[in-house]
């Protein structure tokens, strides 16, 4: 059997419970422990000098290699290339994209630092999957240096529209690198079709059928593998909930207030702040819903050395302000405005306690939160998930409601249908959508991936 080694920018360590509780490092955890292999990436510190080679910790037939960042390329790379760069442009934010000689050059020169610290940690038989966009270059670095390995990347977020990709000046070098590996997998046909759209009308390839394209010389795959969740645990998780303090908490808050959540990185690309002008639109138009329906948004920071995301919180802050000071009555605040981060059991006590999950970001890779709220709910009496059509999730839960999040009065209708719907359609819904959770599982993601990858070369 072959190793597996994953590559990423944050290695979720054997040890570190925090970055384990999310579900995609236990999902590839457990690929690892089965398979043996590396799990290699930036260790997430920052430190004086370059080192010279990656810090090691074997657990069980798992190797775990990082390596950490000089401040320069923490910048360049990092909060540069990666997060001022490539992040906005895949979200469509042409108007947020910085364009810098200097933080690409930074990113290529960490992608190389990278490959090279690798190489000497890869085996002939391994199968090699590379996760996310700070990392595209790596498989042609690799391959420079000699490794002939099956390679295969998974784009989490979308893949940009061919007119906005092209907007950025390294866009033929960075797509020409995206196909050397083997197999390229997406969240949505959206993104393989904005990827083949470039394939075909900009880099003058062909596709050849059943997923194999042909492209600067190389023949790859290109596939669809939309990430799941945990569908079990969620469900158990959200059982587990029912009795913990926080949902406890909320039952018992006074006047049987409604909740609608929401949980979103604090990130423009979420939509929190027309998701706020939306609610400001629901309590305009029906009046009657004033003082017992609260949206709870919580909100953790994130890349808050990215002067876009110190922006988005102050006006965040701003405008729950603002929509708190229109309509809040002694006993009542419509916004709930929580800019901290909590645990998946505390979050599903949120979600079994809320009436709407409220989702409604501007471009999304997938959303994994619209996917939580669904399985965390009470088969008996569901809540309901308002949905953007921007959101990878709304391409598999096609029973959610579903909303444009630039239209508020849209949202504001959907906000009300959800409120006002009937047990049986609500449950009708759900049934709906947990048939999609549990026939894509994160695990079935992963093994669906590995399956194709181990398939490669293609030609
Ligand atoms: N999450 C969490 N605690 C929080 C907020 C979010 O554990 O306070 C988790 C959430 O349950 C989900 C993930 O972070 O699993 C966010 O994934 P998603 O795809 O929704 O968005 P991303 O942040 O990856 O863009």
């Amino acid at each position: 059997m072959s190793r597996l080694v994953v590559v990423s920018n944050r290695v979720a360590l054997a040890t570190d419970t925090k970055a384990r509780a999310g579900g995609l490092a236990v999902a590839l955890q457990d690929a690892l422990m089965e398979k043996g292999g590396v799990w290699f990436g930036w260790s997430g510190k920052v430190a004086t000098k370059p080192p010279d080679k990656p810090t090691l910790t074997k657990v069980g037939k798992v190797t775990y290699a990082t390596l950490d960042l000089t401040r320069k390329h923490y910048s360049e790379y990092y909060n540069g290339f990666a997060n001022r760069t490539l992040w906005p442009l895949f979200h469509y934010r042409l108007d947020l994209t910085a364009f810098s000689r200097q933080t690409s050059h930074g990113y290529m020169q960490v992608n190389a630092i990278f490959a090279e610290a690798l190489k000497f940690l890869l085996k002939r038989n391994d199968l090699i999957w590379v996760h996310d966009y700070h990392l595209i270059p790596m498989a042609r670095i690799l391959r420079k240096k000699g490794a002939r390995q099956p390679m295969g990347f998974f784009l989490h977020t979308p893949f940009p529209a061919m007119e906005i990709l092209v907007a950025l000046p390294q866009h033929r070098d960075l797509v020409e690198a995206l196909c050397e590996y083997d197999l390229i997998g997406f969240q949505t046909a959206n993104d393989v079709r904005a990827f083949l759209d470039y394939v075909v009308h900009e880099a003058g390839g062909s596709i050849l059928g059943d997923h194999i394209i042909e492209v600067f010389g190389r023949t790859i795959r290109v596939e669809i593998f939309p990430i799941g969740i945990d569908t079990d645990a969620l469900v158990q998780a959200g059982l587990e909930a029912t009795r913990g303090a926080q949902s406890r908490m909320l039952r018992k808050h006074p006047g049987d207030r409604i909740w609608i959540t929401g949980v979103d990185r604090l990130d423009y690309s979420k939509g929190i702040v027309k998701k706020f002008h939306s609610f400001e639109r629901f309590l305009e138009k029906y009046p009657a819903y004033r003082g017992n329906v609260t949206l709870m948004q919580i909100a953790p920071p994130s890349r808050s050395e990215v002067p876009e995301y110190r922006e988005i919180r102050h006006r965040l802050e701003a405008e729950s302000g603002h929509i708190n000071g229109r309509f809040a009555e002694f006993d009542w605040v419509p916004i709930n405005y929580l800019n901290k981060s909590y645990t998946r059991l505390e979050l599903a006590a949120f979600f079994r306690t809320s009436r709407i999950g409220l989702v409604t970001p501007l471009r999304d890779g997938m959303n994994l939160v619209a996917k939580e709220y669904v399985a965390t709910q009470n088969p008996h009496d569901p809540g309901v998930l308002v949905l953007s059509r921007f959101a990878g999730a709304a391409r598999e839960l096609h029973a959610a409601l579903t909303v444009n999040p630039f239209d508020y009065d849209a949202v504001a209708i959907a906000i009300l249908q959800g409120l006002e719907m009937h047990l049986e359609e609500r449950i009708e819904r759900w049934e709906a959508m947990m048939e999609k959770l549990r026939t894509n599982t994160l695990s079935i993601w992963r093994d669906n991936f590995l399956e194709a990858l181990g398939q490669a070369p293609y030609g």
